[in-house]
């Protein structure tokens, strides 16, 4: 369980947005009639300037709403009042999820930039719009009473929204506010885009020194002119070398230049986040919040900070003495290399764990991934959630598509002769583009308005002359969760008429329930068996080596926990904390100690490069609960199968379809006949 992003560009609490006043346009000089025929043709637009225009334009048609949202139209009416300010914010997240999503993939650094811009300039008038008291007044003053229950909710989630966002406040403090989440906004960008740049690599002079990597990965890593092998962070490059490379110091130094990635002369990423820290308990104070953590909590499913803390230590608790042995077994491999080791650090975690597999659970993942070249892995993932959801992909030429990258497959989503939605994949790595594995929304689902689209931007091997791309097994569920995002915002964007029911006000802490439960779909034989083909024979994953897979998955898993769990508390503690007292970086080395057995590694400053605190802030928590969600969630297949439609459309329409129509307890007993509980997610965790 690695780290994984599913990126909520706008929740209705957080919905970004910007002033009354658009920045200024640059003005055209006009050409004086008198200055006679030498007039230069027309300075072709930048694609930066384009994208900048297109942006500000949608924006600014949510901005020409404005006025008429809170004009006087006494009694205030559904018709008049709420539908124009719905409208309102389908074009402002419109603007911001393209801009979000154009900030982090574009090839072009300078449409990338230009996005940032845009970005801002939403989130400031999303920011404004929720202290914008005449608005709040205006919608308070619509009469819901015999509206539908869909209209009454969008109401009341939409005026929680406004006063905790700070709308009741007087003008001196709602002016701080404003100010407040324009510098985050700059300063989580600042963050992101250091993360996005600050690619390190390690240099190899002897391809000697490759020893235990995998033929096609050394094919793929020619030196360079300089007679050198580079090896990056990069996801395609750092995964396989800290699970193969035999070479103890070289994984050693990629692990300290992964892990201190955000700090360096250049990207000060410590200093960033000691300022959004500072801003985000200064807010919370300013809201009558003891802290940040209470603050972003109150409205998700968790609550408080304090439900947080004591979820993570119920979870650490249950998971503490599967990862003693997991470590004791670690312990015992690294002994084979070297009798006198005492400790197994953090830099040969995935080394030994994936020799201890071999070992103890036959299970060879460099036979593995032969079964897993990507263009196979991609076409089963297309026909399983054909099949599970009744829907069928159309692919849509890149013109169409209007998409930002060669790379880039696009599809329509259709259902028979209608057309459910589309979805961009952005599945290889490139210079500049974002690092991680996330889904994000470009456009809302709304009934009758417009048709969800969402992309997957990821980072898998890419298929060429060297290779079929070859993925890890890892690599598989990791693509099978990002659809089972994609799959929520499409088929979660079908019937809802308000912008904050079309997945927007599902609570962040339920969004990642959906896509950890779909990782099950790439640990069966059942559903495996459609796809993983040995690359070079053709020959089906067998039976047996999938059910050995799933056994030595869970060798590791206390360790996994463990980890998860460390990562949760730095997250929930750095936003706990007072700013002004907080040693970031002691904190890091007293949490690791606390929740996990690998020792503190001297040189890394793993906060500068925890994406997640700008996301996620908090709650890094939501993995771990989500996934206690997920699995209980998993108990209707267990009679029936992954692949019984029965099950899987009954999944579809009662938890995909709502989407944010309803809080997510209620979906999750919609679907189970039940509450949800905690023991099919103890039950996975001890046996
Ligand atoms: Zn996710």
């Amino acid at each position: 369980m690695h780290q994984r992003l599913f990126l909520a560009t706008f929740t209705a609490a957080a919905v970004l947005v910007n002033v009354a006043c658009p920045k200024p346009r640059k003005t055209e000089t006009p050409v004086k009639e008198n200055v006679v025929k030498k007039v230069d043709p027309p300075k072709p637009k930048s694609a930066a300037e384009t994208f900048l225009e297109e942006c500000r334009a949608t924006l600014a048609k949510a901005q020409g709403l404005l006025p008429q949202v809170k004009a006087a139209d006494a009694p205030r009416t559904v018709e008049g009042t709420l539908l124009p300010y719905n409208q309102l914010l389908i074009h402002m997240r419109q603007s911001g999820a393209r801009a979000g999503l154009i900030a982090e993939v574009h090839p072009d650094a300078d449409v990338r930039d230009a996005a940032r811009t845009c970005e801002q300039e939403v989130n400031q008038f999303g920011t404004a719009l929720q202290l914008d008291r005449g608005l709040y007044d205006a919608i308070a003053a619509v009469d819901v009473t015999a509206a539908d229950p869909a209209t009454q909710r969008f109401v009341a989630l939409t005026l929680r929204d406004f006063r905790n966002a700070g709308v009741d406040r007087d003008e001196a403090t709602r002016t701080r506010l404003q100010q407040i989440d324009e510098e985050i906004t700059k300063l989580g960008q600042e963050f992101a885009k250091a993360l996005a740049e600050d690619v390190r690599a390690i240099e190899i002079d002897d391809v000697a020194k490759l020893a235990g990597m995998p033929q096609d990965w050394i094919d793929g890593h020619k030196p360079g002119a300089d007679g050198k092998i580079r090896v990056t962070t990069d996801y395609p490059d750092y995964t396989p070398f800290m699970t193969y490379a035999d070479d103890d110091a070289l994984r050693r130094e990629l692990y300290v230049a992964n892990r201190s990635r955000g700090n360096s002369d250049k990207y000060k990423n410590a200093e960033v986040l000691q300022q959004v820290l500072a801003l985000r308990a200064e807010k919370a104070m300013l809201l009558d919040k003891a802290h940040w953590a209470d603050f972003i909590t109150a409205d998700k499913m968790m609550k408080s900070g304090k439900n947080a803390a004591e979820f993570i230590d119920r979870v650490h608790k249950l998971a503490k003495k599967r990862a003693e042995k997991d470590h004791a077994e670690l312990l015992k491999q690294l002994k084979k290399h070297d009798k006198k080791a005492k400790v197994a650090q953090d830099w040969q975690r995935q080394w030994l764990e994936a020799q201890v597999k071999k070992d103890k659970y036959a299970v060879d993942s460099q036979r593995v991934r032969a079964y897993f070249p990507f263009a196979q892995v991609l076409q089963g993932l297309l026909d399983i959630t054909s099949e599970i959801y009744d829907i069928q992909y159309v692919p849509v030429s890149d013109a169409d598509a209007g998409s930002w990258h060669e790379d880039v497959q696009s599809f329509d989503v259709m259902r028979g002769a209608t057309k459910l939605g589309r979805v961009h994949l952005d599945m290889h790595p490139r210079d500049g583009k974002y690092k991680h594995a996330a889904q994000f929304p470009i456009n809302p689902g709304i009934a009758g308005v417009m048709s969800p689209e969402g992309a997957l931007v990821c980072n898998f091997p890419k298929p060429g002359p060297d290779g079929p791309g070859l993925m890890e097994h890892d690599d598989v569920v990791t693509m099978f969760h990002e659809f089972g995002h994609l799959m929520h915002e499409i088929l979660g964007g079908q019937t809802q008429a308000w912008l904050t029911q079309a997945g927007v006000a599902t609570e962040w802490d339920f969004v990642e329930a959906p896509s950890q439960m779909f990782e099950e779909w790439a640990w069966s034989h059942e559903t495996l068996s459609r796809f993983a083909k040995h690359h070079e024979t053709g020959e089906v994953i067998p039976a047996d080596l999938v059910a050995q897979m799933r056994k030595a998955d869970k060798f590791g898993l206390g360790i996994q926990t463990v980890q998860q769990m460390f990562y949760a508390a730095i997250s929930l503690g750095f936003h706990t904390a007072d700013p002004e007292k907080l040693d970031m970086l002691a904190e890091v080395k007293r949490l690791q100690k606390k929740y996990t057995s690998f020792p503190y590694v001297e040189g890394t400053t793993f906060h500068t490069s925890f994406g997640h605190l700008m996301g996620y802030s908090a709650m890094y928590y939501t993995y771990m609960w989500s996934l206690v969600i997920a699995k209980d969630l998993l108990t209707p297949f267990e009679k029936k199968g992954l692949m019984n439609t029965e099950v899987t459309y009954a999944y579809r329409d009662k938890i995909l379809a709502p989407g944010g129509s309803k809080d997510a307890a209620v979906l999750v007993k919609d679907f189970l006949g039940r509450d949800f509980s905690f023991k099919a997610f103890e039950a996975f965790l001890t046996k």
